[in-house]
């Protein structure tokens, strides 16, 4: 097996710091990303790739064919997603953005990575047994950029089927070299549950004369949390907020109506599709029962991020290997925020996992953690993130390539 190795990855981090900072300095917001995709454009020029760009997106999507690509026909998917958050910078960098917008998440990192892997992949290509197809990916901060690229064909962009796909997020309060990631759940699924409750309005002293939604509305949030922890397994949890509600206009009046919409957060396909079925109903029945009507609608906006097992394993002994078993930790829990990358892992096996980037010389925990103005994300462990995003996909089409050997020729 020829692989990338340290002192490749070495020699291209100037040029990938340098990179990232350019793209910080100059965050994009959406799904439209033109001088971002322009940066990438440019850090690919001359490379022997395939590069489609999207149509209703800027994502670039490039494929790199392995010389030994007969030998299995299979690919491996890497992605890095490349949006920025609408954020007024406080980081004090003297690469800062100063636009409004702000790479609080670090995908300027994510970006730089993939750019990095393309590079040392590009370098090994003659002896790659198969393709690796790589996913630059804008909107991943709730415009579901991901569904997009899909739409458009990214995962079919090999003409040969995925075998793996690989994502890494950066966290600027973990410490820069280590990796965690874990089998199973990993990330939440977000689903949006909207309620109206229709009641009828009244003097607020004549409440027997009238039916009170706000009083309605109110005994329906504590209900539901209730018939989660009696009907869900403690095991696999289900978050509910209610982030809004919205009722009356005078403090003597009762209204005719109460609006609520709850976050919900859910770990497993299985609690996903049983809060989607059963949490309309008990609504609908608890205010039924206290004679209201009610309009809701319950919206899964992004599935769980479902880490496969062995690829999950696969994930953390690469880094293991490469870095070290002490920087790598296999999770007890899945984290609570969600991930669009969930869809692409709905579909191939594969594994996501989290890189610490916390500045060095100073402790990870004091940091600031992404989405916040002063979100500090360290570059120098850039090159060890494309040397380990070019070995998953490698050593996975090597994989390919043992399996593919074992196989009785027919
Ligand atoms: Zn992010």
């Amino acid at each position: 097996m020829s692989l990338p190795t340290t002192a490749e990855s070495d020699a291209l981090l100037p040029q990938l710091q340098q990179i990232r900072r350019a793209l910080h300095s100059a965050p994009e917001v959406g799904l439209d990303l033109p001088q971002t995709q322009r940066t990438v454009l440019d850090a690919l020029e001359g490379l022997d790739v395939e590069i489609t760009t999207g149509e209703g997106l800027s994502s670039v999507t490039v494929v790199l064919r392995g010389g030994r690509r007969e030998e299995t026909h299979a690919a491996v998917l890497l992605r890095g997603d490349m949006d920025a958050l609408p954020i007024e910078e406080e980081t004090g960098f003297d690469f800062a953005s100063t636009n409004g917008a702000m790479h609080a998440c670090g995908h300027d990192l994510h970006t730089t990575g993939l750019i990095g892997a393309v590079h040392l992949l590009h370098s090994h290509r003659a002896v790659l047994p198969g393709d690796v197809v790589f996913m630059f990916q804008p909107g991943e901060e709730g415009w579901d950029g991901a569904g997009k690229m899909l739409d458009e064909g990214v995962l079919e962009a090999a003409g040969v089927p995925l075998v793996g796909a690989y994502g890494v997020h950066v966290s600027a309060d973990q410490p820069q070299g280590h990796a965690y990631s874990r089998p199973g759940s990993y990330m939440a699924a977000f689903s949006r549950f909207d309620i109206t409750v229709l009641g009828r309005g009244g003097h607020a002293a004549r409440p027997e004369n009238a039916l009170d939604p706000i009083a309605g509305g109110a005994a329906l949030i504590g209900q539901l949390q209730e018939y989660i922890t009696r009907r869900f397994n403690v095991f696999d949890s289900v978050v509910l907020t209610t982030g809004m509600f919205h009722a009356g206009t005078a403090v003597n009046v009762i209204p005719e109506s109460a609006e609520l919409s709850i976050s919900v957060r859910t770990f497993t396909p299985e609690a996903t599709a049983r809060a989607e079925a059963e949490l309309p109903r008990v609504a609908r029945e608890f205010l039924a029962a206290h004679g209201l009507d009610s309009r809701m609608s319950f919206e899964t906006i992004l599935p769980a991020t479902i880490n496969d097992d062995t690829e999950a394993h696969f994930f953390l002994d690469t880094f293991a290997d490469l870095f070290g078993r002490d920087r790598t930790h296999q999770v007890p829990f899945p984290r609570a925020g969600s991930e669009d990358f969930s869809r692409v892992l709905a579909r191939v096996p594969g594994s996501y996992g989290h890189l610490g980037a916390a500045l060095l010389g100073v402790e990870a925990s004091e940091q600031e953690v992404n989405h916040s103005p002063r979100a500090r994300h360290g570059d120098e462990a850039l090159g060890g993130q494309a040397l380990f995003l070019a070995h998953l996909a490698a050593r996975r089409l090597h994989r390919e390539l043992d399996r593919a050997a074992a196989e009785p020729s027919a």
